[in-house]
């Protein structure tokens, strides 16, 4: 399999994709090493997130927290508001257990070891084998949705995903080569999200096209086979919006457990099936509103729609009310933004 790995090294020597936390191959072969603290940083926003919208956050964590020390030593509430709107709330409140943990176990210095790695909190083994090929050079295979759509065009192989992950991951792990994993493992990933595309595959210009068999069998746009989802169920809601006359609104820090843990957010009910009566409980006695629309969202399991109620209240409602100048709607997660800029409608 040297042969392979070779011809899509040099393929990324040539093609590499640029990113902020990537060392690119030329500087990568003049010595430079990768920081695995930013490696670290860019594989947690990455989880269900594109480059696209990772690279904004990536700079503004790293200008605000340079290091793992850094990052560890920040208030919660700091990292939370900085992460909004990258969603998957659980990832914010792991970073910083993470980086904690760095600190405190690990004498600051991200382990260049996958079983240590996979004791921190929020690396998964998927996380564990890109920080420690990406970051340490180590020999572990990385197989996201584009590698595993370049394994099964590359070996055509037409059992449906999620049942194929075993059999192209077994694939994956037979092309890693022993040298320059990393380089290899960002190859792979390159080679699916520029050429390797989902739709239109560029087979023309494929490193490897030649011993690709999907290519050579015309199947290649019909690859990876999926088994159909099912849909996704909707439920439904209610938000509040107490705005005091003197500007403070009325906010909540959410439970640490469940969606949106640890981030702020509108008072409101729970979110029920959509078969089920729309819940209504307000958190204080108030003239509210209705907004006219409403707020839709979608989550990974279901569809969110929220009814939006606003209301003024007197200055001296007690409540945790947040000041009009540290109230910053950017640090509100996207579905709590939605609802701010409804009633701001
Ligand atoms: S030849 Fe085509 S289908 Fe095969 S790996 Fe390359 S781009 Fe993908």
């Amino acid at each position: 399999m040297r042969d392979l790995s070779d011809e899509l090294l040099g393929w990324y020597d040539v093609h590499a994709r640029a990113m902020p936390w990537r060392v690119p191959p030329a500087d990568k072969k003049a010595g430079v090493r990768p920081d695995p603290y930013a490696v670290w940083m860019s594989e947690i926003m990455l989880q269900q997130t594109t480059v696209a919208a990772v690279s904004a956050y990536f700079h503004r964590f790293m200008a605000r927290w340079p290091t793992v020390g850094d990052l560890a030593a920040a208030q919660d509430a700091d990292v939370m508001g900085e992460w909004a709107g990258l969603g998957y709330y659980a990832r914010a409140r792991n970073l910083l257990k993470c980086a904690r943990a760095v600190v405190a176990e690990h004498d600051r210095q991200f382990p260049a070891d996958h079983a240590a790695l996979l004791k921190l909190p929020g690396i998964g083994p998927y996380t564990a084998a890109a920080i420690s090929s990406i970051a340490f050079d180590l020999r572990h295979t990385v197989v996201d949705g584009n590698v595993e759509r370049v394994m099964a065009r590359m070996f055509d192989e037409h059992t449906p995903l999620p049942a194929a992950k075993p059999i192209l991951t077994t694939h994956a792990e037979r092309l890693t080569p022993a040298e320059r994993p990393g380089d290899y493992a960002q190859a792979v990933m390159d080679l699916g999200a520029t050429i390797c595309s989902p739709k239109s595959p560029a087979c023309g210009i494929c490193p490897w096209r030649d011993p690709c068999a999907a290519r050579a069998a015309g199947t290649a746009a019909d690859l990876p086979k999926k088994t159909p989802k099912k849909a996704k169920p909707v439920r439904h809601g209610t938000v509040y919006l107490a705005r005091r006359s003197d500007g403070a609104w009325l906010l909540e820090t959410r439970p640490e457990s469940g969606l949106l843990g640890g981030m702020l957010g509108w008072p409101g009910s729970d979110w029920v099936d959509a078969s089920l009566p729309r819940p209504a409980n307000a958190p204080l006695s108030a003239d509210w509103a209705k907004v006219d629309g409403e707020v839709r969202h979608t989550f990974t399991h279901f569809h969110l729609i929220l009814d939006v109620m606003v209301a003024t209240v007197e200055d001296d409602t007690q409540g945790a009310f947040l000041p009009r100048d540290k109230f910053r709607p950017s640090e509100l997660p996207t579905v709590m933004r939605k609802a701010y800029d409804l009633a701001q409608k």
